[in-house]
């Protein structure tokens, strides 16, 4: 169960393997694609009809999170199909990476994404995640398309993405589907992962990276998201005069 990823109270399944191998990542384990446990889209739509009542209460369904649940993106959207047709409210936790034929029918499904946007400058990108912004680039265009909600998230690594240059670019990168765009969580880098990486044997860059204060992560969020607003608001003034 979950309160924070998605509208609502929501059901989360972690699907495994991801393409990218985010500096920071805080579930590293979840990188590789051997998983250990495979589910049916039966199985998947069980489960949510049993946490239904919660999800009717808060507005809430199902997330597909990961690792990159856009990897696996042909049983993705035959999942949210069947979920769509129960009743049930879907969401697509994503950093944009994953196999492209599959978008067009995984988001004709979805109701709500997460969307992470890890940097915006790419060779910063590369280093950070392993992949330059093709992908993600890619993928915003796909969404230009797409007929639900997208919030953004981005995490803040304190010395490297905690300014204000950063967040108008983070804007200008979803400025073609702000009207899509409900908000934009800046999300503080916290060290709650750390001793996965000794534990599986994965050198760690980020180990002397302090966390982000949580207090200064929330005053960017707030510029970025009044920004968001009064860009909203002076394209619906300019077509209102066109
Ligand atoms: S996209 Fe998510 S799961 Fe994949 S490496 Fe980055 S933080 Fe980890």
């Amino acid at each position: 169960m979950g309160l924070v990823d998605g509208p609502g109270i929501r059901t989360v399944f972690f699907l495994q393997g991801c393409p990218l191998k985010c500096s920071y990542c805080h579930n590293p384990d979840s990188q590789h694609f051997m998983g250990e446990k495979s589910i049916s889209v039966d199985e998947v739509l069980e489960m949510a009809n049993r946490y239904r009542e919660y999800y009717d209460a808060s507005g809430g369904g199902v997330t597909f999170s990961g690792g990159e649940a856009l990897m696996q993106g042909e049983f993705v959207a035959e999942a949210f199909k069947a979920l769509k047709a129960n009743g049930v409210s879907t969401c697509l936790d994503t950093s944009g990476y994953g196999v492209s034929r599959h978008y067009d029918s995984v988001l004709k499904y979805t109701d709500h994404i997460l969307l992470d946007i890890k940097h915006v400058d790419d060779e910063e990108h590369l280093k950070l995640t392993g992949r330059n912004m093709d992908g993600i680039k890619h993928f915003i265009d796909v969404l230009s398309g797409f007929g639900g909600k997208v919030t953004i998230r981005h995490v803040m690594i304190p010395g490297q993405t905690d300014n204000y240059e950063i967040m108008d670019r983070v804007l200008e990168m979803v400025a073609s589907i702000k009207k899509k765009v409900d908000k934009i969580e800046i999300l503080p880098y916290h060290k709650a992962g750390d001793e996965k990486y000794p534990q599986l044997n994965i050198p760690y860059t980020f180990e002397m990276v302090p966390a982000m204060d949580p207090v200064k992560a929330q005053v960017y969020e707030a510029y970025i998201n009044a920004r968001l607003e009064t860009m909203k608001t002076m394209e619906s003034e300019h077509l209102k005069a066109v």
